[in-house]
């Protein structure tokens, strides 16, 4: 059996940007790994994810409940998984992945209360990993950042890139409860925490890089 490394964060916390700054300086090591970003858009397999996202259950997040949710995006992971990355893993192959299951943990929990989200996260792990059959991660990086820097973060994206946010990315107090979700389940499940911000201002991007490229080739692989 491979590896499987995963990057967490809320939206706006820099994943996709550390995402890539890790796959390159791991590219440069001359390590063996391939990449995975969820959920896939392009394919058929986030077909409710979409419908989800854009609205069509209702335009607030709680209109579809978490553990349902949860499912549209776990049918996405297994479609990759068995036509995408199994027979690699199983060979031994390396797997980094720009979210995974633990993307419904930091943005699902947040419909529940607080004290029903340990349950919620111990349904989770069981639900894709024991039930459905796909690999638990040997890592998973989160990038802690608080609500008001990851807000600005996201603004900036889409000022730059020109694009509006789904209905996670719109609602702030939504986004406020991802958060103390995320911070949650790191301490659940044992995430790997790295945080991001110094006195409310976010670090350098290399120097985050760094400390994440650290931790993956000294504890990880
Ligand atoms: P996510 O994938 O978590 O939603 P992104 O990586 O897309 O976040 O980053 C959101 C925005 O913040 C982008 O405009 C990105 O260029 C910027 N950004 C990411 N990391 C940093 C950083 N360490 N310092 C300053 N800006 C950053």
């Amino acid at each position: 059996m491979g590896k499987l490394i995963v990057l967490e964060g809320i939206d706006g916390s820099g994943k996709s940007t550390q995402f890539q700054m890790l796959c390159s300086r791991l590219e440069k090591s001359g390590a063996e790994f391939r990449r995975l970003v969820f959920p896939q858009y392009s394919e058929p397999s986030s077909a409710l994810i979409k419908m989800y996202l854009g609205g069509e259950f209702g335009t607030s997040p709680e209109d579809v409940n978490a553990y349902a949710a949860s499912a549209f995006f776990a049918v996405d992971r297994f479609a990759s998984y068995k036509k995408v990355w199994k027979k690699y893993y199983d060979a031994g192959g390396v797997l980094l992945s720009d979210r995974y299951t633990t993307s419904n943990a930091v943005h699902q929990a947040s419909k529940l209360g607080e004290a029903e989200r340990a349950a919620f996260f111990d349904w989770l792990y069981e639900f894709e990993f024991t039930l459905m059959g796909m690999p638990e991660p040997d890592a998973v990086i989160y990038m802690d950042v608080p609500l008001e820097t990851a807000l600005e973060q996201m603004r900036r994206r889409e000022a730059e890139t020109n694009t509006a946010g789904d209905i996670h990315e719109t609602d702030s107090a939504y986004l406020k409860k991802c958060r103390e979700c995320a911070v949650q389940a790191a301490e659940h499940y044992g995430w790997k925490r790295i945080g991001c911000t110094e006195g409310g201002v976010m670090r350098r991007a290399e120097d985050i890089s760094e400390e994440i490229f650290d931790y993956v080739t000294r504890e990880v692989l």
